[in-house]
């Protein structure tokens, strides 16, 4: 059987929760393909990573971390998610260094008092830390890096599997000429593109300018831009609520029809 592109975490910024949630989640950004058995490829690490690790099986296991980045809403499902606690487990964790701090200054920052009563020298697994500076091979799957645009840096990333292919673009704001041609370029004849559309127009245009995040028209017009196969709108506002979605969703396929908003256990053949 082929991998899974699986989507856990669909949120940016904060996790909400409540009836307005139910359909489009509340947790945020995680993604996760078992690339072989046992071995799981985990692209951020936000409160998505508890769905996540209710699909688990028994130790030992083996994780490759990827982060985009480094905020918060990126990380904060990683101090109490329970394999790290287990000696029989192996993580790497992988990320670009951003002003100095890579991934092991993150983790190091995060999983310690007063943030977090256990730190980080305490767990159990085993684990290292690699840069990420090129294009990588994990179990199966290429996966391939593209710098885009975001306060601080944030890093896309292409996975390449035998029975499809992912481009995943959160945490970007579209309308730099130079970055979007790249994204472009980059995410050219994708199965499927994983998108960021945090915001409308209208918020892009006024408060939200410069907080790194598209709006669903510019989702729209990359995937156009790009022939990609599908359009998956991810990163949603904490304040948009499943029948809001709906309606931008409806909006969007005017533009791009093979559109649709992400869900927890949104899965893709890689
Ligand atoms: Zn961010």
């Amino acid at each position: 059987m082929s991998p899974a592109f699986t989507i856990w975490g669909t949120r940016g910024s904060m996790a909400v929760s409540g009836p307005g949630y139910l359909r489009y989640g509340g947790d945020t950004s995680c993604f996760h393909v078992e690339v072989e058995p046992g071995h799981h490829l985990v692209i951020d690490c936000g409160t998505g990573l508890r769905a996540l690790e209710a699909r688990l099986g028994p130790p030992p296991l083996r994780f490759t971390v990827l982060f985009t980045h480094y905020h918060l809403d990126h990380l904060q499902g990683l101090p109490v998610f329970s394999p790290l606690y287990e000696r029989a487990n192996e993580f790497e964790f992988i990320g670009a260094r951003r002003g100095g701090v890579g991934a092991a200054e993150a983790l190091f920052s995060l999983l310690r008092p007063p943030l977090f009563p256990v730190p980080y020298d305490e767990i159990s697994a085993r684990d290292r830390f690699t840069d990420l500076e090129q294009p990588l091979i994990v179990g199966g799957v290429r996966v391939a890096p593209i710098e885009l645009r975001h306060p601080g840096g944030v890093t896309g990333f292409r996975l390449e599997g035998e029975a499809g292919s992912v481009m995943l673009a959160t945490d970007h704001e579209a309308g730099d000429e130079a970055t979007d041609d790249a994204l472009v370029a980059f995410a050219a004849g994708v199965g499927v593109l994983v998108h960021d559309s945090q915001y409308t127009r209208e918020q892009l245009a006024g408060a939200k300018a410069g907080w790194g995040h598209s709006s669903f028209a510019a989702a729209a017009a990359i995937a156009k831009r790009a022939g990609v196969g599908r359009l998956v709108l991810t990163s949603h506002d904490p304040e948009r609520r499943d029948d809001e979605l709906d309606a931008f969703v409806a909006k969007v396929r005017r533009r791009f029809p093979a559109a649709e908003a992400a869900y927890p256990g949104m899965s893709f053949p890689l």
